[in-house]
């Protein structure tokens, strides 16, 4: 995945069939589907892949339990059976994560097993693991760190678990192999316009500083929280859409939740569900339901939201956790769609929306990462309507994801590059400098950022170490201790000179802070 040779491709392509806005799970997805249907497809990011909300999930991939007690039946139905289709189709990225839901009460046992119960029903032929109710000591065996005080037994029930951006930076290489053309840092500042008539959209390479005018047949706008700037663009009357919610996310050392099972709490001091689960030898806590007023695209979690989080999850266990066992924080915003007379952005539908608007633009935002690929193939149908292009068949549901390996040994820790984590190894044959660790405390090695400028579009520091590679979500201290040798390396690799090292370790720095506690 060159940046070099794809931008390229900007000046050979006079017209597009598809031009997408917005390079996280929906866009990402969208761009995989048009591409795999043959159609000339453009998937534009203003920043990174995956820089917005698609990095910062709770990493399930779920059908959504709070959605079924909400009675969302049809979300539910939806995401579980897209559940099963990523499982499959990005195996390397994803697994079947068993969860513990302790109770404290013997007919919350039953009230929460007959839903639960229901929830595996709902996955039809595609369910992973059997709802059953367990002893106080099954749950204590397996997770120890639950508080046993007045635990009655629980449910233990099944869910899928993934590597978010990881994800996101796979389906840019499938589109990129389906024919699509994928690049980031790229701004779209404007729509073209013909007979009022969306046709093509101007660009600004933000690396180069370089204009682009690209045409296009249809465009889609792929762009999260950030719907209703590229809705003004199309028409500057347009009111706002979307009502961005935080959630924050605390990740602590195992220590603090031993064992393979997640946990879920099933009623907080506001009425939602709160996770434990366990993420590359780490584990998530979260999360909460912020509404905020405008979008930004580093978000800061409240102190309020951390101390909600410490005072929910401390109840559920043996010992407390506190600030200092913090990792590191993130916080993410939710594009949910307005509701009027709606203010509780919990109580907002998770569904998601599409609008195709006078000029033939197709928004579509809100709904899940669970549930991007049918969101993508929604999108694109539109998109083929209202463009009147040559209709051709979805084929994603059986597609598999850049990286996709039959048998994948979760407990290496290259397991998330799936097929390409040999090419890895090769690496670190060529140089054996490449073998070493970028810090101390954790397996990350030097080859990895050698791939991840190389291979999967790794423009700056904060790529490595954000999103190729997990350390700023799972540690924020050592991801600031590493900064100077991934700079030295992506420098050596790029040609860039020391001027820019320091610049990239400064900026990284400052951005890193914000994920400490
Ligand atoms: C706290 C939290 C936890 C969640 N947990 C889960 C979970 O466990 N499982 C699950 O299934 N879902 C989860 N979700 C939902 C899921 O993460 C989102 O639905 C999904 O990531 C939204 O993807 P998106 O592509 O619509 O938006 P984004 O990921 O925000 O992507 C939009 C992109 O558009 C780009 N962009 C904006 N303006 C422009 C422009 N002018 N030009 C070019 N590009 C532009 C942005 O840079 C951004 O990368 C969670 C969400 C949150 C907030």
């Amino acid at each position: 995945m060159q940046r070099a040779e794809l931008l390229g491709r900007l000046e050979s392509e006079s017209e597009w069939d598809i031009i997408i806005i917005g390079g996280g799970a929906t866009g990402l997805g969208a761009a995989v589907d048009a591409a795999s249907r043959g159609y000339k497809t453009l998937l534009l990011e203003r920043y990174d892949f995956a820089k917005g909300t698609s990095s910062r999930a709770t990493k399930l991939v779920h059908g959504g339990v709070r959605y079924l007690a909400q009675g969302n039946i049809k979300l539910v139905m939806e995401a579980l059976r897209e559940r099963g289709l990523l499982l499959k189709n990005a195996s390397h990225l994803t697994r079947t994560q068993p969860f513990f839901l302790p109770v404290y009460s013997w007919w919350k046992k039953w009230y929460y097993g007959i839903g639960l119960k229901i929830y595996d029903i709902m996955a039809g032929a595609l369910r992973i693991g059997k709802t059953r109710m367990v002893s106080k000591k099954t749950i204590l065996q397996n997770a120890p760190a639950i508080a046993r005080k007045g635990l009655s037994g629980g449910i233990r029930y099944y869910d899928g678990q993934f590597d978010d951006a990881r994800l996101a930076l796979n389906l840019a290489q499938t589109a990129i192999e389906q024919g699509g053309t994928v690049l980031n840092y790229m701004e779209v500042r404007g729509l073209l316009k013909e007979n009022g008539k969306c046709n093509g959209v101007t660009v600004v390479d933000s690396l180069s500083g370089k204009e682009y005018e690209m045409k296009s047949k249809s465009v889609i706008n792929a762009t999260g929280v950030f719907t209703d700037d590229v809705l003004k663009m199309d028409d500057h009357l347009q009111h706002k859409i979307v009502s961005p919610s935080q959630g924050v996310h605390l990740v602590v050392d195992k220590k603090f939740f031993p064992g393979d099972y997640a946990m879920m709490i099933p009623k907080t001091d506001d009425g939602r569900v709160l996770f434990a689960v366990p993420w590359h030898q780490k584990v998530i806590i979260g999360t909460t339901d912020t509404p905020v007023g405008a979008p930004s695209f580093e978000p800061r979690a409240l102190n309020d939201e951390i101390e909600f989080i410490f005072r929910n999850v401390n109840r559920y266990l043996t010992s407390d956790i506190s600030r200092q066992d913090v990792l590191s924080v993130f916080a993410g915003l939710r594009p949910l769609v307005k509701v009027p007379g709606q203010k509780n952005t919990a109580l907002m539908p998770r569904d998601h929306t599409i609008i195709v608007s006078g000029s033939n633009l197709v928004t579509i935002t809100g709904g899940k990462w669970t549930t991007y690929r049918k969101m993508a193939k929604v999108a694109v149908d539109n998109a083929l309507f209202v463009a009147k292009l040559e209709r051709r068949a979805c084929v994603t549901e059986s597609l598999r994801v850049h990286g996709w390996l039959s048998e994948n040994n979760t407990d290496d820790p290259m397991s998330y590059y799936g097929s390409d984590a040999d090419a890895i190894r090769k690496l670190e044959g060529q140089n054996p400098e490449w073998s070493e660790k970028i810090h101390e405390a954790h397996p990350w090695i030097k080859a990895q950022v050698i791939w991840a400028v190389r291979q999967e579009m790794a423009m700056t520091v904060e790529d490595v170490l954000a999103r190729r590679i997990r350390m700023l979500f799972l540690d924020a201290r050592a991801a600031i201790d590493a900064a100077p040798e991934v700079a030295r390396l992506m420098a050596a690799e790029m040609g860039k000179d020391e001027s820019w090292q320091q610049q990239q370790v400064n900026a990284f720095t400052a951005l890193a802070k914000g994920y400490l506690l």
